[in-house]
């Protein structure tokens, strides 16, 4: 394999008696994309917050690009350049989409980007995502007061504009219209060949055979497959815990 961009190993995570993540152990290659699937209640979401630094893990050990995630600060962790998503993203309170998008870009890798010399990708310029992702009729209404999807539209946008070299993303088609998913794949595609790697947690099975060259999936705390999406019903456990049940779309 590549080098990982990202080393998982061991890594627990109970809330109570309740054992999320039994010790999970994951490498994710420089500029692969990788689906992260699982029964709802599975820990995908609590993968997302240990690993970017929102939730405190019980043991284990993360690296990004060899060196260990040690502080409990996602802002530390972003910009070294792991982004995520959430699955209900919150928008800052008077801030319109255009000034959210262009705070994103300023928080971002911007910085390193100067360093090294490094133009804006352009496909990831904030009209440019505003305007894929349909969002520029709304640029200058108050983030907080645009639709659910719309919200998640703008989330998977900030990510991109913060340029991040891993993005991992918690359900991005959720609530978005069908008619979008398409574009979102598109932009996802565009982005990861500009470099980006990208972690996906998602139910639609089209999106991630769309998508994901690769995928895992979680069950009960242990990773139960790790192989292409078109092999996941070669997998008993698989078809048990989570085609069978949630249904292969
Ligand atoms: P998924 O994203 O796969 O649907 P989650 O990671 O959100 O699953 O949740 C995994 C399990 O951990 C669920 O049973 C959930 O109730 C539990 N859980 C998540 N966060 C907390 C928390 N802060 N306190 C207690 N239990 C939690
Ligand atoms: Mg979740």
């Amino acid at each position: 394999m590549p080098e990982p961009v990202l080393s998982i190993r061991g890594l627990r995570k109970a809330f109570g008696a309740h054992v999320v993540l039994g010790g999970i152990d994951l490498d994710i290659a420089v500029g692969s994309i990788v689906g992260l699937l699982g029964p709802n209640g599975s820990g995908k979401s609590t993968l997302l917050d240990t690993v970017t630094g929102f939730v405190p893990k019980d043991a284990g050990r993360i690296e990004l690009d060899g060196r260990a995630i040690e502080s409990l600060d996602p802002g530390a962790i972003s910009r070294r350049g792991l982004v995520r998503t959430f699955q209900l993203p919150r928008m800052p309170a008077r801030m319109s989409v255009r000034e959210v998008m262009l705070a994103a870009e300023r928080s971002g890798s911007g910085l390193a980007d100067a360093l090294l010399g490094r133009r804006a990708p352009s496909a990831l310029a904030v009209d440019g995502l505003l305007e894929r992702l349909l969002l520029t009729p709304v640029a200058e209404q108050p983030a907080s007061a645009i639709s659910g999807g719309q919200k998640k539209l703008l989330s998977i946008a900030m990510a991109l504009a913060n340029r991040p070299r891993l993005l991992c993303l918690d359900e991005p088609t959720a609530g978005v219209h069908p008619n979008l998913r398409q574009e979102i794949m598109a932009l996802l595609r565009d982005a990861n060949a500009q470099g980006v790697t990208l972690v996906v947690v998602e139910h639609d099975m089209a999106f991630i055979r769309g998508l994901c060259p690769r995928c895992v999936v979680l069950d009960r705390g242990e990773l139960i497959a790790d192989c292409a999406p078109d092999d996941l019903a070669d997998h008993p456990r698989v078809v048990e815990a989570y085609l069978g049940r949630a249904g292969a779309r």
